[in-house]
C-alpha cells in the first residue's frame, strides 16, 4: 500500500467518525491507517521516542490522561513546567551543591590518600561550572573508587574496628608504648624540655640573654640532648645566668627606686627648712620624678607602680602647700596685726593687775590688798597696841553648787554673799576674798566676842537669804573662824588660830562661827 492509499483511507475514517479535518485529527487517523497497513511511519512514533525517556511516575500519568499525540504531550508537560516553583528549584540545586562541598571537604581530610585527592579535584571541578559531562566523568571516577577499595590491609596491624580508626590507633599506640619505653621516654623528654625551656625565661629582668636563647631553641628542637652531659652542663650555665640577670634587675630597680626616695626626703627636708620657698621646690621635685618614670619605662609594672605612688605623693605635697602658702600670705598681714594687738592688751592688763586692789568678781579686798592692810593693822598693834580681830569665812558645800547648778551659778553665790557680809559689816571694817569660796574680814579694835557678833549676823544673813538663779533656790550656809591679836603672840599664829578655827567650825557641822 502505498502512502497515498493510507491518505485516503485516513480521510474516510474521519469521514466515518463524523470528526473534523483538524491536523491533529487527521495525524491521528493516518497513524491508525499507516499501523493497520502495517507500515512503519516515523512521524508517528514521535510520541513513544519520548515518553520512553520520561521517568514511569511520568509515564503513569500520560497514560491516565490518555495522552496520545505529540501536541497533547507538549500541552502536559507545559502545565507541568507551569506548576513547578523555579526559585524552589534553584533552592533546592543550591543547598545540594554547598552540601556536596561540605561533604568533599570533609572526604578531603580523611586519611584515605585516593579519596582525599579525588575530593580535593571534585571541589576544584564544583567551582568551576561543570558540564554535565564533566559531573558525569567524575561519578564514574567516585564508583571505581568505592567499587574498588579494600581496606583489608587494616588487618594485617591488628586494627579490627575499621568504623573507628581513630580509636583503634589509640589502642595500638598503647599497646606500642607498653612495649617500648624508649616511646614513654621521648614524650616525657619533650615534656621536660618545654617546662626546661619556659623555667630558663628571666622573670624580672626585662630581656631574655641570647645565650639562654640559643640553647632554649637547640633543647626545644631537640629533646634527647636533655640526656647528654654536655648539654647538662650547659643548663646549669643558663639557669645560673638567670638567676644573676634577675638578681641584676632587682638591685637596678631597688637602687633606682632608693635614689628617688633619697632626693625626695633631701628635697623634703630642704623645703621644710626654707618653707617660704616650698612651691618651687616642690615642682623641682616632681620633674625629677617625670624623668625618673621615663626612665624606668621599660621596667617591671611593680616599680613602676612604686614611682607612681612617689609621684602622686609629690603632687598632692605640691598642691596643699600651695593652698597652704596662699592661705598664710593672706592672713599673715592679718595675725601680725592682731598678734600685736593682743601683745599690747595683755600687758595692760597685766599693768592693771598689778595695780588692782579689787576682786574683779566680788568687788571686795582682792588677797593683795588685804596682805597690805594686815601688814597696816600689824603696824598698828605694835606701834599703839590696837587689838584687831581676823575672821576667816568659807561656804559651805561650795564645790556642790557649781557642780548642782554650774560655774555661773557659783558665781552668782560668790557675788551674793560678799554684799551680805559687807552689808553687815562696819565702813571700817575691811572685807576682802582670800581665795576661792574664802573670805577674810580685818575687824579694828574689836576683840573675838565683838568678831563674833559679827560673824553671827554674817552666818544668819546668808542662811536667811534666799540665792536665786535662773528661777531655782540656792540654799547657802558658811562657816567661820575667829582669831584675836591680843591673844596671840604672833600675826601669823592669829591667822593661824582663825583658820584653825574655821575648820573646827566645819568639822562640827558647819554653818557657825568658833572663836575659841
Ligand atoms: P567645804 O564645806 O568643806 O568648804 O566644802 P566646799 O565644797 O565649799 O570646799 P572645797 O574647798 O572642796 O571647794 C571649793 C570650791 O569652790 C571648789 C572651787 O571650784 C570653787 N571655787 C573657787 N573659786 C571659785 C569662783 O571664783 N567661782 C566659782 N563658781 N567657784 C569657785
Ligand atoms: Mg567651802
Ligand atoms: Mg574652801
Amino acid at each position: 500500500m502505498t502512502i497515498q492509499n493510507i491518505i485516503s483511507k485516513a480521510i474516510k475514517r474521519l469521514e466515518v467518525e463524523g470528526k473534523l479535518l483538524t491536523p491533529d485529527f487527521y495525524a491521528e487517523a493516518f497513524c491508525k491507517e499507516a499501523t493497520i497497513a502495517n507500515m512503519n511511519v516515523e512521524d508517528c512514533s514521535h510520541l513513544e521516542k519520548y515518553t520512553s525517556t520520561l521517568n514511569k511516575e511520568f509515564q503513569k500519568e500520560l497514560q491516565q490522561y490518555r495522552i496520545k499525540t505529540m501536541s497533547e504531550l507538549t500541552r502536559f508537560l507545559v502545565a507541568r513546567l507551569n506548576r513547578t516553583n523555579q526559585s524552589v528549584c534553584s533552592e533546592t540545586l543550591e543547598a545540594q551543591m554547598l552540601f556536596t562541598k561540605r561533604v568533599l571537604q570533609v572526604v578531603s581530610e580523611l586519611h584515605n590518600k585516593e579519596a582525599s585527592d579525588l575530593a580535593a579535584k571534585s571541589l576544584v571541578l564544583l567551582d568551576s561550572n561543570p558540564n554535565i559531562a564533566q559531573i558525569e566523568q567524575f561519578r564514574q571516577l567516585w564508583t571505581n573508587f568505592i567499587t574498588s577499595y579494600d581496606n583489608s590491609f587494616l588487618q594485617k596491624i591488628g586494627i579490627k574496628d575499621k568504623k573507628d580508626l581513630k580509636k583503634s590507633i589509640e589502642s595500638i599506640e598503647m599497646t606500642c608504648l607498653e612495649s617500648d619505653p624508649n616511646l614513654i621516654e621521648s614524650e616525657s623528654m619533650h615534656n621536660v624540655a618545654s617546662l626546661l625551656v619556659s623555667s630558663l625565661v628571666p622573670s624580672i629582668a626585662s630581656s631574655v640573654n641570647e645565650k639562654i636563647a640559643n640553647l632554649s631553641h637547640k633543647i626545644r628542637r631537640k629533646p634527647e640532648l636533655l640526656s647528654s652531659a654536655a648539654v647538662e652542663n650547659e643548663i646549669k650555665e643558663a639557669i645560673k645566668l638567670r638567676i644573676a640577670l634577675d638578681k641584676e634587675s632587682v638591685k637596678e630597680m631597688v637602687e633606682s627606686l632608693d635614689g628617688v626616695l633619697d632626693k625626695l626626703s633631701i628635697r623634703l627636708i630642704e623645703m621644710i627648712e626654707r618653707s617660704d620657698k616650698s612651691t618651687t621646690e616642690i615642682e623641682g621635685i616632681k620633674k625629677e620624678l617625670e624623668k625618673y618614670n621615663e626612665e624606668s619605662e621599660n621596667s617591671k609594672v611593680n616599680f613602676k607602680l612604686a614611682h607612681k605612688k612617689l609621684y602622686t605623693l609629690a603632687l598632692a605635697l605640691e598642691e596643699s602647700t600651695k593652698n597652704l602658702s596662699t592661705d598664710l600670705n593672706s592672713h599673715n598681714n592679718e595675725v601680725k596685726r592682731l598678734s600685736k594687738k593682743i601683745e599690747k592688751l595683755e600687758n595692760q592688763l597685766n599693768e592693771a593687775r598689778a595695780e588692782s586692789k579689787e576682786d574683779f568678781l566680788t568687788k571686795l579686798y582682792n588677797k593683795r590688798a588685804l596682805d597690805e592692810f594686815i601688814a597696816v593693822k600689824e603696824a598698828e598693834y605694835e606701834r599703839y597696841n590696837r587689838n584687831y580681830s581676823i575672821v576667816m569665812l568659807d561656804i559651805d558645800h561650795f564645790k556642790s553648787v557649781n557642780d548642782n547648778y554650774g560655774h555661773d551659778a557659783g558665781d552668782a553665790v560668790l557675788y551674793a554673799f560678799a554684799k551680805i557680809a559687807k552689808q553687815e559689816a562696819r565702813t571700817v571694817d575691811i572685807i576682802g576674798r582670800f581665795g576661792g569660796e574664802e573670805f577674810m574680814a580685818l575687824l579694828s579694835e574689836t576683840d573675838a566676842k565683838g568678831a563674833l557678833i559679827f560673824a553671827e549676823k554674817v552666818r544668819k544673813h546668808v542662811q536667811k537669804a534666799k540665792f536665786m538663779y535662773r528661777g531655782n533656790r540656792i540654799e547657802v550656809t558658811v562657816s567661820a573662824g575667829i582669831g584675836e591679836r591680843k591673844q596671840h603672840p604672833s600675826l601669823e599664829s592669829t591667822i593661824k588660830c582663825a583658820d584653825e578655827n574655821l575648820y573646827k567650825a566645819k568639822k562640827n557641822g558647819r554653818n557657825q562661827v568658833i572663836y575659841k
